[in-house]
C-alpha cells in the first residue's frame, strides 16, 4: 500500500512530506496489527484516515486515490471475531456519507465509503468522483435502455455495469488475504464458481490481468456490480471477510459481479414485501431503495428463495423487528433468503436461474437429426457449447404441428413421440419459470413408408376345421410393428382376432379371400390378401362287427357295428344316422339300414358281402366292406358269436414301425370286450359255453409251432333273447409276460370268443388286437 502513495506521489499530488506522512502511518498501523495491539492501531487507522480526507477536501486526492488507499487500510481491520451473521455489506457498521444522483426523475442514492460510491450495501459501484462525473454526463440523456432483471447488462447505464464478454467472468485470487483461512476460502469460492457453471450460461477463467474480479479478504462482503470497463476501477473486487464463509454469501457476491441486483430492489417489489423504515438503522434506509426504473428490469416472477434477496433482518435496528417482510399470504422471513441453516444448500434458486439465463443465454445446439427429410425414428439430442446445459426441466421440447410441449429433457424420441409424418419446426426452448430464455429450431420432414404386409401363397383347409391365418409384416420405420404400433383389421371377422395372427373355420366349401390390413402409427396403410380353397373330405367308414371271415348260421341274428371318421364334422365323427348299411344276399334282413349297431338276421346261406355306406351333410361319401359266411344249419344251427372292444382304439397305428390298422392297446391298458351269442335253433340249445382267448402272434407255423393260446375267461349262458351277454374285463399286460426289450414296439394278437351250445356244435369270432409295450 506503500506503493499507492508513492504513485500518488509520482503522479504529482502529493508533495514528499505529504508521502512520507502517509507512508510513516501506514507502517505504523501495519506494525501494531502484525503485534496485535488493535488499539493504538485503531488509532493510529483513524489519524490515517483523517489525514486522507483532509488532503481529499483540499483537491490533492480523487477518490480513486482515497479508495486504493483507505481500501487498502480495510484489508487490516478484521472482522469482529464470533460475529454469527454476517451482514453482506462493504464495511460492516461504518456509516458512510449518503449521496444521491437523479437520473430519469429517479433518485439513485449510495453511501460514499473510503472514497467508493457503495449501493445497497455490498454493491459497488467504483470510485465515487468518477461514478458522479458519468452519472452526471448520462443526465444528458436520462431515458436510457432498460437493463436486465434485478440485473444490469448494459455498458454506458449511469451504473456503469456490464456483461461479461462471452459470458465469461476472469477472475483472480489475491495473494495477500485470509491467513490460516486461505485454503478453506479458496476452496468455498472455487465451489461457488462451480456452482454457477453447472446451473447457468456464466463460465469463469482464471485471469492475471485483463477484466477480471478478484476475490480477496476484507473487513465485510461486497462486490462490484456487472463487469466494469478496464480502464476505470481495477481490478474489480469481490471482498470476502473470513466470516463471509458461507456458499450462499459467495454465490451471493458473485452474483452481482455478474449482474444482478438484490431481488427486493425489484420495480414490482411492494407487491410482495413490506418495508418498515421505522426500524431500519440510521442511514441504511436506502439500501431498500427499488433500483431505477432505467437501470435494471424485473425478469419472470418475484422470488422470494432467490440467493439475492435480502434476509428479514438486514440492517434492522437490534430488537426493533424486522426491516423488511413478505407479505403475500403463507410466506413467512423462515422462506425469505437462503440462511446457512442445516439442510439448506445456499444455491441459486429458478428465479435466479432466470435472471443469469436472461443476462448470458444458454448456448446449445440441437443434434441427432439433420435438416430434411427424415425416417419417423429419430432422436434429437441438445449439447452445450460451451460448459453446461440447462437443467433437463427447463428444456422444453415443441412441435409447430403439436398442441403444447411434446416433453421436457435434453432429448426427443420421436418413436416415443409418435409425431406425425410430413414436414415439422422443432422448437428445443430454455422455459424457467414460464419465461423463455433461449430458442433453437430445426426443421424436418418426417417421412413414412406404408407396412410390407404378405399372408403367405394361397392354400387349401379343411371345411369346420379351425387355422391360423399368420402375416409377415415389415415396416420401414417400425419393424415387425408390433399392435401398439400398427392396427390390424381382418376382413372377414375371424374368429380369434390376435393382431398379425387370425383364426378362421369356415362352414362353407369353396374358395374363400381373406384380406389383412395393416396401418402404421405414421398412418400408412397397405393390405394383403390370400385365397383359400375350403375343401370336404369325405369320411373313413370302418365296419368293427362282423369282422371278414366270420361264419354265421342261417337265421342267426348279429348286432353290426361300425363308425365313420370325418375331420370336417364336430368331434371328427360322422353321426350314425348317416350310416348306411346293405347286404349283397337280399334275404338278409337289417332292422334299420342305418346307424352305428343295427341288427342283421341272415337269410340263405352261402358268402355275402356287408356293406356300409358313410355319406357327409355335404353329400361325399366312401363305403367298406366285410366278407362273412352263413352256412345252413345241419340237425341243428351252430352258435353265433361276436364281440366290439372299447374302447376302439388307443394307439395311432401309423406312427410304429412297422405301422399297423386296426385297434392297438398299451399292455397297461383295461379293456372290456362286449361279447354277443346267439343260437338260431328255436328253441336255442341251451345252455350255450363260451371262452375268451388271447393267441399269441404266429409269424411262422409251417417251421414253428404257433404258441398255445392264453385262456382269459369262460362261462356259459342260457339264449332266451338277443343277444346273450358274454362280457369280459380284463388287462393284457396281466396275462402277457412284458417284452425283454421294447424295440418290437407293438405285436399283433388275436382276441377269440368260442361258443359250444349243448349239442356239441362249435363256433368262434375273433378279432387282431395290436399291443404295445410303450408308446412311440
Ligand atoms: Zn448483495
Amino acid at each position: 500500500m506503500a506503493t499507492e502513495v508513492n504513485r500518488i506521489g509520482e503522479a504529482g499530488r502529493l508533495n514528499q512530506g505529504q508521502v512520507r506522512a502517509l507512508t510513516r502511518h501506514l507502517e505504523t498501523v501495519a506494525r501494531h496489527v502484525r503485534q496485535g495491539r488493535p488499539c493504538p492501531a485503531l488509532d493510529m487507522r483513524d489519524a490515517f484516515r483523517d489525514q486522507v480526507m483532509e488532503f481529499r477536501e483540499a483537491g490533492f486526492l480523487t477518490d480513486r486515490d482515497v479508495a486504493e488507499l483507505l481500501g487498502s487500510l480495510r484489508l487490516l481491520e478484521p472482522a469482529e471475531p464470533g460475529q454469527s451473521q454476517v451482514e453482506r455489506s462493504y464495511a460492516p457498521g461504518v456509516a458512510g456519507e449518503l449521496r444521491s444522483i437523479v437520473k430519469g426523475g429517479e433518485e439513485i442514492r449510495y453511501e460514499v465509503i473510503d472514497g467508493l460510491a457503495i449501493y445497497q450495501g455490498d454493491i459497488i459501484l467504483g470510485y465515487a468522483d468518477e461514478f458522479e462525473a458519468a452519472a452526471s454526463a448520462d443526465g444528458a440523456s436520462p431515458d436510457l435502455p432498460v437493463y436486465a432483471s434485478g440485473v444490469c447488462d448494459r455498458p454506458g447505464d449511469v451504473l456503469r455495469c456490464g456483461t461479461w464478454r462471452d459470458g465469461v467472468v476472469g477472475y483472480d485470487f489475491a495473494l495477500e488475504g485470509w491467513g490460516a483461512e486461505t485454503l478453506a476460502m479458496r476452496t468455498l469460492i472455487l465451489q461457488a464458481i462451480a456452482q454457477w457453471e453447472a446451473r447457468t450460461g456464466v463460465a469463469f477463467e482464471r485471469r492475471t490481468s485483463g477484466e477480471r474480479v478478484v476475490f480477496r479478504n476484507a473487513s465485510g462482503c461486497s462486490s462490484s456490480l456487472g463487469r466494469k470497463e478496464f480502464t476505470g476501477f481495477t481490478p474489480q473486487w469481490i471482498n470476502l471477510a473470513t466470516n463471509c464463509n458461507t456458499i450462499g454469501i459467495v454465490v451471493h457476491e458473485i452474483g452481482h459481479a455478474v449482474g444482478m441486483f438484490h431481488e427486493q430492489s425489484r420495480r414490482d417489489r411492494d407487491g410482495f414485501v413490506r418495508i418498515f423504515p421505522e426500524r431500519i438503522r440510521e442511514g441504511k434506509d436506502h439500501n431498500f431503495d427499488r433500483y431505477a426504473r432505467d437501470e435494471g428490469m424485473d425478469v419472470g416472477p418475484y422470488d422470494y428463495t432467490s440467493i439475492m434477496h435480502y434476509y428479514c433482518d438486514d440492517f434492522a435496528i437490534a430488537d426493533a423487528g424486522n426491516a423488511i417482510e413478505p407479505i403475500q399470504p403463507g410466506v413467512t422471513c423462515a422462506d425469505v433468503g437462503q440462511k446457512s441453516t442445516p439442510g439448506n444448500s445456499q444455491g441459486l434458486s429458478d428465479g435466479d436461474i432466470l435472471g443469469a439465463f436472461t443476462l448470458y443465454p444458454p448456448r446449445y445446439e440441437i443434434t441427432g437429426a439433420t435438416s430434411g427429410e427424415v425416417n419417423d425414428r429419430f432422436e434429437l439430442e441438445v449439447v452445450a457449447t460451451r460448459l453446461s446445459l440447462p437443467r433437463p426441466e427447463h428444456m422444453v421440447w415443441t412441435s409447430d404441428r403439436v398442441a403444447g410441449e411434446l416433453r421436457r429433457g435434453h432429448t426427443l424420441n420421436s418413436v416415443a413421440l409418435g409425431l406425425a409424418p410430413g414436414p415439422h419446426v422443432i422448437t428445443a426452448s430454455v422455459t424457467i419459470l414460464g419465461v423463455t430464455v433461449a430458442t433453437r429450431t430445426i426443421s424436418v420432414t418426417i417421412r413414412n413408408t406404408a407396412p410390407d404386409v404378405s399372408l403367405g401363397p394361397d392354400r387349401e383347409e379343411d371345411l369346420n376345421v379351425p387355422f391360423t391365418v399368420v402375416s409377415s409384416v415389415n415396416d420401414a420405420e417400425d419393424g415387425v410393428c408390433p399392435v401398439t404400433v400398427c392396427s390390424y383389421t381382418w376382413d372377414p371377422n375371424p374368429d380369434i382376432d390376435r393382431g398379425p395372427r387370425a383364426e378362421y373355420r369356415f362352414t362353407t366349401e369353396g374358395p374363400q379371400t381373406i384380406t389383412l390390413s395393416v396401418r402404421d402409427n405414421g398412418g400408412a396403410g397397405t393390405s394383403a390378401s390370400v385365397n383359400v380353397n375350403v375343401v370336404n373330405t369325405p369320411p373313413q367308414p370302418t365296419i368293427t362287427t362282423p369282422t371278414t371271415g366270420s361264419g354265421f348260421s342261417v337265421g342267426s341274428t348279429l348286432r353290426v357295428s361300425a363308425y365313420a371318421d370325418d375331420l370336417n364334422e364336430p368331434g371328427g365323427r360322422l353321426a350314425c344316422s348317416r350310416l348306411r348299411w346293405s347286404s349283397s344276399e337280399a334275404t338278409d334282413a337289417f332292422d334299420s339300414r342305418f346307424g352305428c349297431t343295427p341288427e342283421l338276421t341272415f337269410g340263405d346261406a352261402g358268402a355275402r358281402t356287408l356293406t356300409l355306406l358313410a355319406t357327409d351333410p355335404q353329400g361325399a361319401s366312401q363305403s367298406t366292406t366285410v366278407d362273412v359266411q352263413v352256412v345252413a344249419c345241419g340237425p341243428s344251427c351252430r352258435p353265433d358269436a361276436s364281440f366290439v372292444i372299447e374302447p376302439e382304439s388307443e394307439l395311432d397305428g401309423s406312427t410304429f414301425s412297422p405301422p399297423f390298422s386296426g385297434p392297438g392297446y398299451l399292455l397297461t391298458t383295461e379293456l372290456t370286450l362286449r361279447g354277443s351269442i346267439f343260437d338260431a335253433d328255436v328253441p336255442p340249445d341251451n345252455p350255450i359255453q363260451f371262452w375268451w382267448e388271447l393267441l399269441p402272434p404266429c409269424v411262422a407255423p409251417e417251421i414253428t409251432p404257433c404258441p398255445p393260446a392264453i385262456p382269459l375267461d369262460n362261462g356259459s349262458v342260457v339264449v332266451t333273447g338277443f343277444p346273450a351277454v358274454a362280457d369280459l374285463t380284463f388287462r393284457p399286460g396281466d396275462h402277457v409276460a412284458e417284452w425283454a426289450e421294447c424295440q418290437v414296439h407293438a405285436r399283433q394278437y388275436t382276441l377269440r370268443l368260442t361258443v359250444r351250445d349243448a349239442t356239441g356244435a362249435v363256433n368262434e369270432y375273433s378279432r387282431p388286437v395290436h399291443l404295445a409295450c410303450t408308446l412311440i
